[in-house]
């Protein structure tokens, strides 16, 4: 810096673009059409899938969700199960060495694999970790259907440390990437809005199963708070810059219409 040049001009911020890839890492599963459209389609049936996904850019990787370990899904049978770890290194990714991972929601399926990765930070809503964590209703047999007490007691030893942040509603987590609080599907799921060269495009995991959710104004069957639902979909659609660019949580499509960069892992973009 040069001594009396006045540096008080404004600097111009830029925000980085980010790719998106979606990772496939069990599945396909069969669900009825009434799981996925709620209370439609009673006689159809559709495949799913299980997935995490990979946000890089500005030399940064942040990981959405963390998938299962190999153990739950042996003791769950997950058809198709590769672990994430593997997924991951298909696209040069060591989950030993992932710095940030977003927990979108506490559901065995998204959350369960918090140990495959030791280096990471960890970021959840404060209403969804304390709901999972401290309430009673959560132990109830339709909760405790979905929930994980693996990761619940991996992410409570981690608690008043760095590695777990609790998010209390919208915040930026790096120029880009922001979390959305987005409850229905859970009591606290966070969604992600994400910078990209399309525009913003919304990571919204379970806040829908399937796209046609979005499309359609139709949530899937799993809510727990339906008027949360509807206004949550109301508040991600005015937010991403194209419909087209508001991903849900288990589509198959993810996989099949998307380009395939390695196996089982497409950019979405
Ligand atoms: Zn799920």
């Amino acid at each position: 810096m040069v001594a009396g040049v006045d540096k008080t001009e404004k600097k111009e911020i830029v925000m980085p673009d980010y790719e998106i890839y979606a990772l496939k890492y069990a599945g396909p599963f069969v669900r009825t059409g009434a799981h996925l459209m709620w209370y439609q389609d009673w006689d159809k049936f559709e495949t799913i899938n299980y997935y995490i996904w990979c946000i890089k850019g500005a030399g940064q990787t942040v990981i959405v969700d963390a998938g299962v370990t190999p153990e739950l899904a042996k003791k769950r049978e997950l058809d198709g199960y590769v672990s994430p770890v593997e997924v991951l290194s298909r696209i040069n990714v060591r989950a030993a060495e992932v710095r940030h991972v977003v927990i979108t929601h506490m559901h065995f399926d998204h959350a369960n694999g918090v140990s495959l990765f030791p280096a990471a930070t960890f970021y959840i809503q404060e209403d969804e970790y304390r709901f999972w964590v401290r309430d009673p209703v959560a132990t109830r047999p339709p909760f405790k259907e979905v929930s994980d007490a693996d990761s619940t007691a991996h992410l409570t030893a981690l608690e008043d440390t760095a590695r777990l942040v609790l998010l209390n509603g919208d915040q930026q987590i790096m120029p880009g990437i922001q979390c959305l609080l987005a409850p229905g599907h859970t009591v606290g799921l966070q969604a992600l809005a994400v910078n990209t060269a399309k525009g913003t495009a919304i990571l919204g995991s379970d806040c829908a199963h399937v796209f046609r959710n979005y499309r359609e104004d139709w949530p899937s069957s799993l809510i727990v708070d339906l008027v949360g639902w509807m206004k949550t979909y109301e508040k991600l659609r005015a937010r991403v810059s194209s419909l087209d660019l508001l991903f849900p949580g288990h589509d198959r499509r993810m996989l099949e219409d998307y380009p395939e960069v390695a196996k089982d892992v497409t950019k979405l973009l």
